[in-house]
């Protein structure tokens, strides 16, 4: 798929306000700082459509973009702030929660890995919730540039056989950078078929 058009629409904080779930919708979500404004950036081949470095906890807000006039990009707020309190972690859990569990248009979750990190409890237990939930995923692992590819290689491979210790099967994968665009058509591909389906 080629990008054509990229367009934001909204920043929420409700999900009442959500744009009318009328339109194919994939949501990304990872830990803080862990790529996904940049790799959000790289596939619609908008420097500053997301906003990279916000401050950590700052916004919790879904932002929807329009992509080719056709589906939803949808960026959520990071998970895992160290910085944040319990208050706001709660509040987090419950508006991203029932976004995912409620959202009809929802066609799939790309959960945002960073490469260089061997399994953390955290991306592992929310892969497991939205098992759990009967959401579909992929794990999109971020920042392959920084190391050599034996080294990402490892980190995907204990990924994917921490996810099987939950898992019948383990979910499709991407390696990507948005340094060097790494896995931008792989990514886009897989969407475009979902779309078509
Ligand atoms: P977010 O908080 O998940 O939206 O993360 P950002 O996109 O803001 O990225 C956090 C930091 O990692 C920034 O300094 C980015 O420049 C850097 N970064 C993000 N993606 C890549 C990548 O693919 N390669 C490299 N080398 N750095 C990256």
């Amino acid at each position: 798929m080629i990008v054509k058009s990229a367009e934001f629409i909204c920043s929420n904080t409700q999900i009442s306000k959500l744009p009318p779930p009328e339109k194919p919708e994939y949501a990304f979500i990872g830990r803080s700082n862990v790529g996904k404004s940049s790799l959000i950036n790289m596939l619609t081949n908008k420097k500053g459509l997301a906003k990279t470095s916000q401050t950590p906890g700052k916004t919790q807000l879904i932002n929807h973009f329009y992509i080719n006039e056709h589906w939803y990009l949808v960026d959520l707020p990071g998970y895992g702030y160290a910085r944040i309190s319990k208050t706001k972690k709660e509040d987090w859990n419950k508006f991203i929660r029932t976004y995912l569990d409620k959202r009809e248009s929802l066609q799939c979750v790309l959960v945002l890995i960073d490469s260089r990190l061997e399994p953390q409890k955290i991306d592992v237990e929310f892969c497991n919730w939205l098992g759990e939930k009967g959401l579909s995923f992929v794990v999109v692992f971020t920042k392959a540039d920084k190391q050599s590819g034996l080294k990402t290689d490892q980190n995907v491979a204990l990924f994917r056989k921490a996810l099987l210790e939950t898992f019948e099967e383990a979910p499709p994968f991407f390696i990507t950078s948005s340094e060097n665009k790494l896995g931008k058509d792989e990514v886009l591909g897989f969407i475009d078929e979902i779309n078509k389906t």
